[in-house]
């Protein structure tokens, strides 16, 4: 066994993507039934306009590709209409005016993928979109849409079929003596390399490695719904004015400051729950919605009506979904560092930690671990 991953969330399936393709024989261990981690909880957006323009957004744009190759070739649903960020105050316009004019500056191509749309066309588009008080929009074409469930739960089935990947389900990794690793209750290997991609659960493999690491976890409560009518689309990914403060790629906007400050005193709730609100919309016509962000010690088992609320009342504010059923509540958890984008460990020579993705795995999944199998190999 050339690699053993720990691990079948996106992390872990994209390091056996890469791993398998170069002809390396690799075994995916997961501890599940199947992989219930954030990988199978979240929006299923590639969000590469999250990303700050330079590294963080090649890797991301990278991984796209990535993406775009598993989908058509597993036959996965996906969307590649992209996003759309909406402005319903004149700081939300301005934070994307300054944000189109400063990416112009720093790389004419990837402005070109961008486009600020004038309420009337923003309408046309997006006829679902409230027309009152809107200023204007940020159209982007980079974004894509996955359903988190199908790809998760089937892409085990697709790597092992087109790349021989081996996957051993319900069973726990864990490293025992002299290179060896327990994958199962009777079955010991000793892999050439070890990837750790294990997600919220950092304590249990090298935990020293994790006390030293600075991650937290972050817990974010989501919700899907259906529309009355199943076939309508809205036709893109969606964001509004909470948005803007989150993404480090707003963050060298001049009125963003300004833009904080105002949502801090008119919508304290939701800066006290991290909550913005982002708008996804699966194969099946079910809308996914969310989120609230609580870190390390404020994360409870207990999920706050309060916050669904919250969303949803922000929801009414920028999408006209009056008779929106919500169907499923859940709620899910990441690692993530304080500072950097991400966090790669190398406890033993032969083993690479790879975790922290923190809001982005989906986006940077297949980009960062072609970068951490390039260093390591
Ligand atoms: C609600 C929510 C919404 C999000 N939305 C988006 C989004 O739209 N776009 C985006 O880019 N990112 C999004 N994210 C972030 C993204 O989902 C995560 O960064 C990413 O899924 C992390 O992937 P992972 O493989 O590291 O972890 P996980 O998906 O948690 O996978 C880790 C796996 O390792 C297994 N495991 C752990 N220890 C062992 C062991 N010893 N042996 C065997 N198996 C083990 C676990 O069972 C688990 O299945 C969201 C996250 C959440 C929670």
């Amino acid at each position: 066994m050339d690699d053993l991953v720990v691990g079948a969330g996106i992390l872990g399936l994209a390091h056996a993507y890469h791993l398998a393709r170069m002809g390396r024989k690799v075994m995916v261990v997961e501890r599940g039934r199947k992989a219930m981690g954030a990988s199978c909880r979240n929006f299923g957006m590639v969000w590469p306009i999250g990303q700050p323009v330079g590294e963080m957004e090649d890797m991301a744009m990278a991984s796209r590709g990535h993406w775009l190759n598993v989908v058509r070739e597993a036959g996965f649903w996906h969307d590649t209409a992209g996003s759309l960020h909406l402005a319903y105050h004149q700081d939300e316009g301005a934070v994307l005016m300054e944000y189109q004019e400063i990416l112009q500056e720093k790389s004419p191509e990837v402005a070109a993928q961008r486009e600020l749309l004038g309420a009337g066309e923003v309408r046309r588009r997006v006829p679902k979109v409230h027309s009152h008080g809107l200023k204007c929009g940020l159209w982007s074409k980079t974004e894509v849409g996955v359903d988190p469930r199908e790809v998760i739960w089937g892409m085990p089935a697709y790597l092992n079929q087109k790349y021989g990947v081996e996957f051993q389900f319900g069973a726990v990794a864990l490293p025992v003596d002299d290179g060896n690793w327990r994958v199962g209750p009777n079955r010991k290997i000793k892999p050439g390399r070890v990837w750790v991609c294990s997600g919220e659960d950092f304590e249990t493999l090298y935990p020293e490695v994790f006390a030293n690491s600075g991650l937290i976890k972050c817990k974010l409560q989501m919700m899907r719904a259906e529309l009355p009518n199943s076939s309508e689309r809205l036709g893109v990914m969606m964001a509004a004015g909470l948005t803007l403060g989150h993404y480090k790629s707003f963050a060298g906007c001049p009125s963003l400051p300004v833009l904080k400050q105002r949502l801090s005193e008119e919508l304290p709730d939701y800066e006290k729950y991290g909550i913005h609100v982002l708008v996804s919309q699966q194969g099946t016509g079910e809308i996914t919605l969310g989120d609230s962000h609580e870190y390390g010690d404020e994360i409870e088992p207990y999920d706050k009506e309060r916050i669904h609320d919250l969303v949803l009342r922000y929801l009414a504010t920028f999408l006209d979904l009056e008779q929106l059923r919500v169907t499923t509540r859940w709620s899910g958890c990441y690692a993530k560092h304080p500072e950097k984008p991400y966090f790669i460990a190398s406890p033993e020579d032969h083993v690479r930690i790879v975790n922290g993705p923190s809001g982005s795995g989906m986006t940077l999944s297949f980009g960062l671990a072609e970068k951490v199998i390039k260093e390591s190999l």
